[in-house]
């Protein structure tokens, strides 16, 4: 095992104490991918879980894990959600979790994932943060799930009418730097685009601005997120989910 996998893990299990359904030991995948001369310090993280295949085919099992998520939205907009035995599910998870799909969503109490892609227990990771903007504790929450889980689709999901958005359109100054550190992550998204920061139709730009901004911040900030993408064994796929009608609409 190389060395520096090695740490990563041991320092992974004292994190967990060895009792994470988590921990499940990762398979040695190989010498990484040929990468750029940026990423090559990079390829030396430790390497995922992913399972090896053509470029092809990883980038059609994204596609089709985003169409099942696209399928459930369209369940949850029309009222018709699975029916779930939860007891159940929890019982066969208890075991292990196997998701495909991470999302970085906004900690806004109206757009719970799991609840508008209409999934369940164990299907997806959830980061949250208000504007899902990113910070280190948020991209190692993220790194992680790349590393221990078989996430093939990294979801970047924003939403009309966000506090956080345009929070940061009012230039306001926070009270707290907690606060201030949030909408600062924001900004450069709000400072590109032209219009009256208080309008509806320069929110709507700023909420996919931010969007954009996340997915920018997160390649910039994790080598993980950089590596695994670049590899195309995760696709980034950003969206916009509206509060009016409970549909996601996929970014270009
Ligand atoms: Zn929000």
């Amino acid at each position: 095992m190389d060395c520096t996998r090695r740490t990563f893990v041991s320092h992974l299990g004292l994190i967990l104490a060895g009792t994470s359904p988590w921990a499940e030991p990762a398979a040695w995948a190989g010498a990484p991918s040929p990468l750029t001369a940026q990423h090559e310090e990079h390829s030396k993280l430790p390497m995922t879980t992913h399972a090896s295949g053509n470029e092809e085919d990883k980038l059609a099992a994204a596609e089709d894990i985003w169409e099942k998520l696209v399928e459930g939205n369209l369940r949850f907009v029309a009222g018709k959600p699975l029916l779930r035995d939860f007891v159940a599910r929890r019982t066969a998870v208890l075991a292990g979790q196997h998701p495909k799909v991470v999302v970085l969503g906004c900690s806004d109490s109206r757009v719970s994932p799991s609840v508008i892609f209409d999934q369940d227990l164990g299907d997806l990771v959830e980061v949250r943060t208000a504007g899902n903007v990113t910070d280190t504790v948020t991209a190692g929450s993220i790194e992680y799930a790349l590393e221990h889980l078989p996430i093939r689709v990294l979801l970047i999901l924003g939403h009309e009418k966000c506090g956080a958005v345009k929070t940061a359109a009012s230039g306001q100054k926070m009270p707290t730097a907690n606060l201030q550190a949030m909408v600062d992550k924001i900004a450069p998204a709000i400072a590109r685009l032209q219009g009256d920061h208080s309008s509806q139709d320069f929110l709507r730009k700023a909420e996919e601005a931010n969007v954009r901004q996340c997915a920018t911040d997160l390649l910039a900030d994790s080598p993980i997120v950089l590596r695994e993408t670049a590899a195309n064994n995760v696709e980034i796929i950003k969206a916009i989910y509206s509060l009016t009608t409970g549909q996601v609409r996929r970014l270009a």
